[in-house]
């Protein structure tokens, strides 16, 4: 048994977690994302934080198998392009990360993929080696794991899930500059755009009137029996369970695992994605099994940990 760290670095915060390589999380943290100056100083203010948990513990750079990172943005061979979140242009984080710690391997992930691995390894998808993982937050993120593998692809961007095409007549932008994205349907930002469409054009009552329109209160009706909100639920959920199975022609999961801030609405949610998906589902696929992630927001750190092993 030997000591490793996952790192999932975020706009506003840095997570960090002391785990065992066997998959025991003993500790959690957090530190401020720098995003300023291009985020010069957000991988030394991580190494300072890695060194100081090993320092505290007595913990030494040949008990440690490394220290993985998940990073906003595609990561190919340790390289990133560019992350508008962190203020990143190019940089070979895997590079400068083994600098700042010497004699400590580190290993760099996209986040949503390294999200996957986590859920895989520690939450949902335990025991499973194909998986597809869907991060509803703000945009939509995904994950797809092959035999065990995160598909990263030549550009590091394997699986962004949220910019499949689910609707050619769209006029509206999505954040990526292309049109008809499943981000801008299935987001929590999506959901609340698909409650505003209609609330506009709506004659008749809802618990919706007058509300903060979000994905929280739009399934928070949805659990009052709302017809309006019941009616975007399944807007959203065609959207999204459609383009699950698509995916699952490709990737023949044994399960897809849903997380980030929508999944919160909890078990309600699945019925929504799990009709059309079996109405568009290849007969293969009918079996699939769709679930919620179980890691909340610590599936980032489990598995950046889980890059290492
Ligand atoms: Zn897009």
């Amino acid at each position: 048994m030997k000591y490793c760290f996952g790192v999932d670095i975020g706009g506003t915060t840095v997570k960090m977690g002391l785990f065992s390589t066997e998959g025991e999380l003993y500790e959690k943290w957090e530190i401020k994302t720098h995003t300023e100056n291009e985020g010069k100083q957000v991988l030394p203010d991580i190494a300072a934080s890695v060194r100081a948990k090993m320092e505290e513990k007595g913990i030494s750079a040949e008990e440690t198998a490394g220290v993985g990172v998940g990073v906003p943005a595609p990561v190919s061979e340790g390289i990133v392009k560019n992350s508008a979140n962190i203020g990143w242009g190019y940089k070979n984080v895997k590079k400068e990360m083994e600098e700042l710690l010497p004699g400590i391997r580190a290993e760099i992930g996209n986040d949503a993929n390294v999200a996957a691995l986590g859920e895989m390894w520690l939450g949902a998808g335990k025991g499973c080696s194909n998986m597809i993982m869907v991060t509803l937050g703000t945009g939509v993120g995904g994950g797809v794991i092959c035999q065990g593998h995160v598909i990263a692809g030549a550009n590091g961007a394997g699986g962004e899930i949220g910019h499949i095409c689910v609707n050619y007549s769209e006029t509206e932008k999505c954040g990526c500059g292309k049109t008809g994205c499943l981000e801008q349907y299935a987001s929590a930002t999506g959901i609340a755009r698909l409650a505003k469409l209609r609330l506009a054009k709506l004659h008749g009552k809802t618990l919706l009137e007058g509300k903060n329109l979000s994905a929280k209160s739009v399934f928070d009706a949805v659990k009052k029996d709302d017809r309006v909100a019941i009616e975007i639920a399944e807007e959203f959920g065609a959207y999204l369970g459609h383009a699950l199975a698509n995916m699952a022609v490709i990737v023949d999961p044994e399960m897809i695992v849903i997380g980030g801030g929508v999944s919160n609405a909890g078990p309600a949610l699945l019925p929504f994605i799990e009709k059309p998906f079996q109405e568009k589902a290849f007969f293969a696929n009918k079996d699939t099994k769709i679930v919620l992630a179980t890691l909340g927001n610590d599936a980032g750190i489990c598995g950046a940990a889980r890059l290492i092993i």
